[in-house]
């Protein structure tokens, strides 16, 4: 098999740690598999990176921090290709232009565009292990980053362009978990998630896996392990739901905190608030979360939505300079709260989930302030203080008979 292993920070993180991720790979290579590796920055060193940035001067050049963050990974790609060789294992580090890792030209938070096979494949050929630099590419000359957490990224789209038979994302967790370990008591590894259900479960903030990455995965299909690279446990594994056996209602119980809620009261529904204000907040990079739009009265619209609290000062200005075209009432607006999200494949044909939701929401003492349901997922806001016994009632109600 061609199998791309990616090690993240603290898989890599000590020279300890590079010389197991080294007798991984030699494990894997005594297995008969041929290996494509691409590593992250050792440890912390990127924020290290940021952080020295700051230091000279408080508005960096984009180009440059690009240039600057790039080289953590470089840092990684050379060591851990040392302690290969040290074991007798030929192999080399790549950049990410060496690997022709090609992405838009944008600063901070690029999309690869392309992959040319050939560099990685030639080496491949003469049974070299490559070793790859994640989260960095190249774009009309500058080095670009894929945006935070993008070695995952890098490591999925390599093993799609060279059409790998698996790509294992080894981390500092044995997998995907229903529910955070370490505050939800009974919360257990996932054997296989669907990628749909794996991207809601990114998106709303498991750190697990890069968006980008499982959205590159399941356009490209790519086999995909997340395990740990300190023990020998079977991982988690990601996989179209069409091969799944058995889908659950619900796979996943996630969080989001310090949400805030907006209220629009009042609206005349002929200032269509829902494209003005939106477009507005978009415009400015306001993130907008829930939206409720209620028309209660005829001749009036209110409209609810949630940002994160550290956009919230910013929503409220960008909104008090609409209301004269918007002929909205007053504004409302609540701190201190949260987002509590199932998600499960198996929901779209199982009624009842949301009502269910919402009963263990009850029994945890908490009120749903607003709610928004897709196919796969339902999410409720509630007051913060209430987060820990909900996700864990949701949890109980949901998953632990599951397992
Ligand atoms: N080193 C980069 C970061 O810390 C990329 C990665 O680890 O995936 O965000
Ligand atoms: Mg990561």
């Amino acid at each position: 098999m061609l199998i791309v292993q990616k090690y993240g920070g603290t898989s890599v993180g000590s020279p300890e740690r590079i010389g197991k991720v080294a007798d991984r790979i030699a494990k894997t290579i005594a297995k008969g598999h041929q290996v494509v590796v691409v590593v992250s920055a050792m440890g912390h060193s990127t924020d290290a990176l940021v952080d020295l940035a700051a230091q000279v001067t408080e508005n960096p050049d984009k180009r440059e921090m690009d240039a600057l963050l790039a080289t953590g990974e470089q840092v990684s790609t050379a060591l851990v290709s040392m302690a290969l060789q040290k074991r007798g294992i030929q192999a080399k580090s790549f950049t990410g232009w060496q690997a022709a890792v090609q992405t838009e030209p944008v600063h901070g938070a690029a999309r690869i565009e392309t992959i040319d096979p050939q560099p990685l494949s030639d080496y491949l050929k003469e049974n070299g292990v490559a070793v790859v630099a994640g989260f960095q590419g190249i774009a009309k000359g500058a080095v670009t980053t894929l945006g935070r957490g993008g070695s995952d990224t890098t490591a999925v789209a390599i093993a799609a362009a060279l059409k790998a038979d698996l790509c294992e994302i080894y981390t500092d967790v044995d997998g995907v978990y229903t529910a955070d370990p370490r505050k939800v008591t009974g919360a257990y590894k996932l054997e296989q998630v669907s990628y749909d259900e794996m991207l809601e479960l990114a998106n709303l903030g498991s750190q697990v896996l890069h968006p980008r990455a499982v959205e590159t995965a399941k356009r490209h299909q790519v086999a995909l392990v997340v395990r740990s690279s300190f023990t020998d446990a079977e991982g988690t594994v990601v996989k179209d739901m069409t091969t799944m056996e058995g889908l659950r209602v619900v796979t996943g119980v996630a969080q989001e905190k310090e949400v805030a809620r907006l209220a629009i009261v009042g609206v005349p529904p002929s200032s269509k608030p829902l494209t003005n204000m939106f477009r507005t907040l978009a415009k400015q990079n306001v993130n907008v979360d829930v939206i409720v739009q209620s028309i209660l009265r005829e001749e009036e619209v209110d409209v609810s939505f949630t940002v994160s609290e550290a956009d919230l000062d910013r929503a409220l200005e960008l909104l008090e300079a609409l209301k004269e075209s918007l002929g909205y009432r007053e504004i409302v607006h609540e701190k201190g709260l949260c987002k509590v999200s199932i998600v499960g494949a198996g929901m779209i044909s199982n009624p009842g989930v949301a009502a269910q939701m919402f009963e263990a929401l009850e029994a945890a003492g908490a009120r749903v302030k607003m709610v928004s349901t897709s196919e796969i997922k339902v999410s409720c806001v509630i007051e913060s203080s209430y987060l820990e016994a909900a996700i864990n009632s949701v949890h109980a109600s949901f998953l632990l008979d599951q397992e």
